[in-house]
Parts: C-alpha cells; sequence; structure tokens
C-alpha cells in the first residue's frame, strides 16, 4: 500500500516568508477582469477606504485589498489571477527530507 505523505502548513512559514518579504513594487500581476499584466506599482491605490484597495490601471476592477487590524492583517487578492515575483536564484528550503 502507497500513501501519498504530506507535511503541515507549518512548512509553508518559510517559503511563504521569503515570498513576502520582498519588494512587491517590482513584482507583476495580472488582472482577473481584462487580464491585463502590469507591475504592482502601476496599480490605482485607494485609501480612503477601511483599508487599501489596489485597482487595475486598465479597467478599474479591484485586484487586492488589504486592511490592517491592531493585530492581524487581511489581504483578499481575489481579482489578481497571478503574481509574478522576481527572486534570486533558487535556495534550499529547510526542512525534512
Ligand atoms: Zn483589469
Amino acid at each position: 500500500m502507497t500513501e501519498m505523505s504530506y507535511l503541515d502548513g507549518n512548512m509553508l512559514d518559510g517559503p511563504m516568508r521569503e515570498l513576502f518579504t520582498v519588494d512587491l513594487s517590482s513584482a507583476t500581476g495580472r488582472c482577473e477582469n481584462c487580464g491585463m499584466t502590469g507591475s504592482m506599482a502601476s496599480l490605482h491605490v485607494y485609501s480612503h477606504a477601511p483599508g487599501l484597495v489596489a485597482r487595475c490601471p486598465s479597467c478599474e476592477q479591484v485586484m487586492l485589498r488589504l486592511v490592517r487590524g491592531p493585530d492581524r492583517a487581511w489581504l483578499d487578492m481575489r481579482g489578481t489571477t497571478f503574481l509574478q515575483v522576481p527572486m534570486p536564484m533558487e535556495q534550499p528550503f529547510p526542512g525534512p527530507l
């Protein structure tokens, strides 16, 4: 009997931490609504809402919402098909082999 082994979500901490500490202004995102791909720095950000709302510069669809509470944050990226982040050359992630 073979069973696919898996690790619990805690192992994502290292890889995700590496991803979320990069400079997102150099990242590229694709709008789910119109398909435009462009730099995150080109988004139109509205800060006079309960949080930050970033809209596509082409179709004005919401691509990202970020709300920061006193002790937590919510990140909603439903309007973004993908986020491409420039990374340094591959570095092995620590963890069990
Ligand atoms: Zn768009």
